[in-house]
């Protein structure tokens, strides 16, 4: 039997554009966390997918991810789960004229194109995202 459950839910969301290495062991175990603390609640005997959004910057590479989730999940029900990885676009916003634009990652220039003001801040793009997950 196949039941479907979704949720939101935001893990971290650092508003600081400077790249700073999070440490994926202690990503994966929190992404584990919510998933068995999820899946306890609602009886579930396994958690077959968990669906994920990450930041388009934030230093993180699928395969490890999964690596590392493949690690921490040994003994849980959430055993062999399937990470699904979606990226999110970066994008900046612009205080003094509200304007949002896309950050182009090959300058990563933070000047507002509308008004010319680099007083500019993050406000998507260095999420980290539990979305949902598949439980059996
Ligand atoms: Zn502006």
């Amino acid at each position: 039997m196949g039941l479907g459950l979704s949720f939101f839910l935001m893990l971290l969301m650092p508003g600081d554009l400077r790249p700073e290495k999070m440490h994926e062991l202690s990503v994966t175990q929190s992404i584990l966390e919510i998933a068995l603390d999820y899946g306890t609640r609602h009886q579930a005997q396994k958690i077959s997918e968990i669906h994920l959004h990450i930041g388009e910057i934030s230093d993180f590479d699928d395969e490890w991810i999964q690596r590392y989730f493949d690690f921490v999940s040994k003994g849980t029900i959430a055993e062999g789960a399937k990470l699904r990885i979606s990226r999110t676009p970066a994008r900046l916003q612009c205080n003094p004229c509200s304007f949002i634009f896309p950050l182009d990652k090959s300058t990563w220039n933070t000047q507002c194109p509308s008004c010319d003001s680099k007083d500019c801040h993050l406000i998507s793009g260095r999420e980290f995202r539990v979305e949902a997950l598949e439980v059996i």
